[in-house]
């Protein structure tokens, strides 16, 4: 069984409509694609339809922007991501959340556009062209349009300039706490799991420079909140820090997951270059609880 539980379409920031990503997962050799665009369940139709007869099961899910703030509140908040499979996609209190999370995305998006104004000749016209209505607005919307007028040659390129976090464009956007997104996916019945908790480059939930006693604290604290796994295999999190998690993932018995975190062309990371053991993914289907359907 060739399971990869994370990859985004057009409904959020991927390459592939929700029918061209089932095409390259059947052609990737997958049994199990976890569709989890961010904020938005909008590619699940399209998807379910286009997988139904061909052999290859869709697990229907998200990946939820989400802010950790540290006690003090005195550094900025750090920006999360959130999987949650089959929650109930008409749950009330996460359809706000993430409608909210959208329209403060798309706000965000052209306050970037507008200040990008300054060195690059792109349009917000231009940069919402490269979204179908209603999908989620991200950062390689803007990549796509520099990359288009020759300004960068892929994601990765406008990322390093003047896309970057930390870099003079950058405007963050709404996201509820970590807390909030466990307990609201949890309450829509669906089942939680820290996408790539522990990479290099990445802000992370728990602070990891610290003994191994506060880190185990750090994660049982968000078990407690209801938080069911977490996504060790993935290309960003380091060596030592998969390490760590299995450990942390075996003394909490957190679902242990692997993903790609295919984004089509706008990222390298092809179909199935990480995967889920069937027993993890039994553990994701038992805790469910919502109106999402595994089909
Ligand atoms: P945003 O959602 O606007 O904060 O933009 C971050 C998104 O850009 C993430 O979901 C990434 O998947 C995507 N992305 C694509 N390529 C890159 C890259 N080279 N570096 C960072 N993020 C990237
Ligand atoms: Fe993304
Ligand atoms: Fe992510
Ligand atoms: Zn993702």
């Amino acid at each position: 069984m060739r399971i990869d539980l994370h990859a985004h379409t057009t409904a959020s920031d991927g390459a592939d409509s929700p029918r061209e990503l089932v095409a390259h997962a059947l052609a990737a050799g997958l049994d199990v694609l976890g569709l989890t665009d961010h904020d938005t369940t909008s590619g699940w139709s399209e998807a379910k339809d286009a997988a139904l007869g061909t052999g290859l099961r869709v697990l229907p899910g998200i990946e939820l922007s989400c802010q950790v703030f540290d006690d003090e509140g005195s550094s900025p908040p750090r920006s999360i991501h959130l999987l949650g499979y089959l929650p109930d996609p008409t749950h009330p209190e996460l359809t706000a959340e993430m409608d909210k999370i959208r329209h403060h995305r798309s706000d965000r998006l052209r306050l970037m556009v507008e200040s990008l104004q300054s060195d690059y000749d792109i349009t917000w016209e231009e940069v919402q062209a490269q979204m179908p209505p209603g999908a989620t607005a991200g950062r390689p919307h803007i990549a796509q349009v520099l990359i288009d007028k020759g300004f960068f040659a892929d994601t990765t390129e406008a990322f390093q300039g003047p896309l970057r976090a930390d870099g003079p464009f950058h405007v963050p956007h709404y996201a509820p706490r970590l807390r909030e997104g466990i307990r609201l996916i949890a309450h829509a019945g669906g089942v939680p799991i820290l996408a790539h908790p522990y990479t290099g480059e990445r802000s992370s939930a728990v602070h990891h420079q610290q003994g191994f006693e506060g880190i185990l604290q750090a994660y049982q604290e968000l078990a407690e909140e209801g938080l069911a796994g977490l996504e060790i295999d993935h290309r960003e999190n380091t060596a030592e820090g998969k390490e760590v998690l299995r450990r942390v993932a075996a003394e909490l018995t957190l679902i242990v997951t692997g993903s790609s975190d295919y984004h089509g062309t706008k990222k390298p990371n092809p179909l199935g270059e990480n995967l889920t053991a069937p027993a993890q993914l039994e553990r994701i289907l038992e805790r469910a609880s919502g109106h999402g359907v595994f089909s």
